[in-house]
């Protein structure tokens, strides 16, 4: 059992621990006797989902000296896993919702892409003798850590389904403790009643990201500078490029809104937090000005 985390900006381990959840970033990686299994989000259905890759997550990870790297858990130390673990998976679910997407816009306003529907795997369900665990592709949402968007490029495992039913999923049978069916289930509906809040609460999150203003750039006008470090590593602006300088992942986020936390890729990272930490961290920046006024 190995959860796997970008090692982004920060010298000390990355939190995983939540309790009745644990957050494996960039997936799960299993032992089985049927050999290794991974777990983690995919973009296949566009946008992200959870998917079950044959093989080890190492190779599924464009690994280098900065990492991605194992991160936990702790396996005997009073670990939610020790129930659980060397003992036979007895059933599987799969948990399938209708996400509304777009329109996708360029800076200048035109329409790339209309809006469209798509059914996405947002979790993943395992059973055990012991009881059930979960996988979702899901980020915690800012400022409440506990708070959560669904359909998010990171992984969320979750121990109890008091956990799912706050992170707003009501499917009683999704949630259910004991093996419902093998067959992954097609869920169209949201679930009714205290789940609603929280499908409002990351609907919410989502809409206030996507509201927020970003500067763009395309790659015509290339290379740009890095909003954090100010070195020329970016292609496009506003492309989610991961600076190779700094690791601060360009979502459009400048000198217009540094102070905010967005949330999404840069985490509880504000720009001017990522800033600061990469001096302290012994970077040098350069100068830097937005190539575009934010749209
Ligand atoms: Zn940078």
């Amino acid at each position: 059992m190995d959860y796997w985390d970008v090692h982004n900006f920060a010298s000390e381990p990355a939190p995983w621990d939540y309790g009745d959840w644990h957050h494996a970033v960039l997936g799960v990686g299993l032992d089985t006797d049927a050999g290794p299994a991974t777990i983690t989000w995919t973009d296949t259905f566009y946008s992200y989902g959870v998917e079950v890759l044959d093989g080890r997550i190492e190779d599924h990870l464009r690994t280098g000296d900065e990492g991605p790297e194992r991160v936990g858990p702790d396996i005997g130390s009073a670990s939610p896993w020790d129930r659980y673990l060397r003992t036979p998976i007895r059933g599987t679910a799969a948990h399938w919702e209708r996400l509304e997407l777009g329109p996708s816009r360029r800076a200048d306003g035109t329409v790339v892409e209309p809006a469209t529907s798509v059914n996405v795997p947002l979790a993943l369900r395992l059973d055990f003798a012991a009881g059930s665990v979960w996988f979702v592709a899901a980020m915690p949402e800012p400022p409440d850590w506990q708070r959560v968007f669904v359909g998010g490029d990171e992984i969320m495992v979750v121990f109890s389904p008091e956990r799912m039913r706050d992170m707003g999923f009501g499917d009683a049978a999704f949630l259910a403790e004991q093996p419902v069916t093998n067959r992954p289930r097609r869920s169209g509906a949201h679930g009714p009643d205290a789940a609603d809040e929280a499908i409002g609460r990351r609907t919410a999150w989502y809409q206030a990201y996507t509201r927020h203003r970003n500067v763009f750039a395309s790659p015509d006008g290339g290379p740009y500078s890095c909003p954090c470090c100010g070195h020329t590593t970016l292609g496009e602006r506003g492309g989610y490029e991961i600076c190779e300088e700094c690791d601060w992942e360009d979502d459009g986020q400048d000198d217009h809104d540094s102070a905010t936390v967005r949330g999404g890729p840069n985490g509880r990272l504000s720009l001017d937090t990522a800033r600061t930490r990469y001096v302290a961290d012994g970077g040098v920046r350069r100068p830097h000005t937005p190539p575009h006024q934010p749209t």
